[in-house]
């Protein structure tokens, strides 16, 4: 089964949206092989955002992502890492279509509610950075 790596990030959790987004995904047909409430710490926002280190909005990012807790999911299912990519929408909430998670949830273009792995070889990255084997289920 095809695998993605989501963040739901500390915008979207301190504002009650775990729920909403998660049935988004749910409703998809999508299963969630790996889920945990945890907060990023700044090795871990630099090891996942590794390929943005040096970018003009990275310190502001990794601010950003160590500010609370957020909710790391493993979503399973066909075509899963383009299908979540779209459902999140655009990284610009005033870029993302109607109807998408960042259109309805995300603030700004750096608070955008959630993360999603782009390419299957993120894909694996992302996930063993976040959930042991012990910790996936049904994948
Ligand atoms: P995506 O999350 O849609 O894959 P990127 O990989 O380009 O987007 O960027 C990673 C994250 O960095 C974004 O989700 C956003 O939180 C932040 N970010 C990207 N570009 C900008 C920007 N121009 N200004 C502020 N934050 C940004
Ligand atoms: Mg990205």
């Amino acid at each position: 089964m095809e695998k993605t790596l989501v963040l739901i990030k500390p915008d979207a959790f301190s504002k009650g949206h775990l729920g909403d987004i998660l049935k988004r995904y749910e409703d998809e047909g999508f299963k969630v092989i790996a889920a945990k409430v945890m907060q990023m710490d700044e090795r871990l926002a630099a090891t996942h955002y590794a390929e943005h280190i040096g970018r003009p909005y990275y310190e502001k990012l990794v601010e950003f992502m160590t500010s609370g807790p957020i909710m790391a999911l493993i979503l399973g299912g066909k075509n899963v890492i383009n299908r979540v990519r779209e459902i999140n929408g655009a990284t610009n909430p005033a870029n993302a279509e109607e109807g998408t998670i960042r259109k309805l949830y995300a603030e700004s273009g750096s608070k955008n509610a959630v993360h999603a792995s782009d390419s299957p070889e993120s894909a694996k990255r992302e996930i063993a950075i976040f959930f042991s084997e012990l910790e996936q289920f049904g994948g």
